[in-house]
């Protein structure tokens, strides 16, 4: 059985806030503890996917530019993925079992959601695939599900965990923080969180026969409200809906995902 992971780093259990996650905030200090914490993480989470009947099992460096873990620190069992991928969310997902979210974090405008926001927090406002309100754990899903995989497990701070119960509500969930506010949160010892994450990813993994798919209806419209004005996209197959929102039909979600990306 193959169990693909794909981690993002705002919610790690030590992750409060985005200074450990963006080198503008120039904490060199935090942003190394983070790579330490997503190491450790994505090993507890090997570890479960093993005990839970993994044979072959992939890991997606999801943040950023993919390149938050080195080959080096991450567990043998596992295969690494890092850097660009182009025109592939989830590269070599075909033939999984199933996807866990690991370290995953709520939509844009959340309140009191940990590092909250929808892929950019620089320059995305609000996105909708066919006109429901869709963050990164439904991004993940739906392009997932195209693939034939189902999400097993989400990991990540308590509104993270309620999103993934309202989108997947089969899936496994692992509450590893709550969040108060954007940079603010309540953070448990991480003997228990990455004891809670293997024991999580474990039952994922024993039960993801019976995970279902997340399915878009096709054609996929996605809608996407920038931050600010005029950065609409000139090709005119983006239709202008106001000046800051553009939207674009397509034949998959992954292809509306990376249409002129
Ligand atoms: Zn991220």
């Amino acid at each position: 059985m193959k169990i693909y992971i794909v981690t993002d780093n705002e919610g790690l259990a030590g992750v409060s806030s985005a200074s450990y996650i963006s080198p503008a905030f120039e904490r060199q200090d935090l942003i190394a503890h983070t790579r330490k914490l997503l190491a450790d993480e994505i090993n507890a989470c090997i570890e479960g996917c093993v005990r839970g009947g993994a044979a072959e099992i992939i890991v997606r460096d999801g943040h950023g530019d993919g390149q938050n873990v080195t080959r080096a620190m991450i567990d043998p069992r596992a295969d690494l993925i890092c850097g660009a991928t182009p025109g592939e969310l989830l590269a070599d997902l075909d033939g999984s079992a199933g996807v866990i979210l690991l370290g995953y974090h709520a939509k844009a405008g959340t309140p009191g959601a940990v590092c909250e926001h929808t892929m950019s927090s620089l320059t995305w406002q609000n996105m909708w695939i066919n006109g429901r309100l869709t963050g990164e754990i439904g991004i993940c899903a739906y392009i997932a599900g195209e693939h034939g995989v189902p999400v097993i497990m989400v990991s990540g701070d308590d509104k993270c965990c309620a999103e993934a119960a309202e989108w997947l509500p089969e899936a496994v969930t692992c509450q590893v923080k709550k969040g108060f506010s954007c940079n603010g949160a309540r953070i448990p010892a991480p003997e228990k969180t990455n004891a809670l994450i293997a024991a999580k990813a474990e039952e994922a993994v024993r039960r993801s026969a019976e995970m279902p798919l997340l399915l878009a209806e096709k054609p996929v419209t996605m809608r996407l409200e920038l931050v600010s004005r005029q950065h609409l996209p000139v090709n005119p197959a983006y239709k202008h809906i106001d000046a800051r929102t553009w939207e674009l039909q397509h034949e998959s979600v992954e292809k509306a995902f990376f249409f002129n990306m």
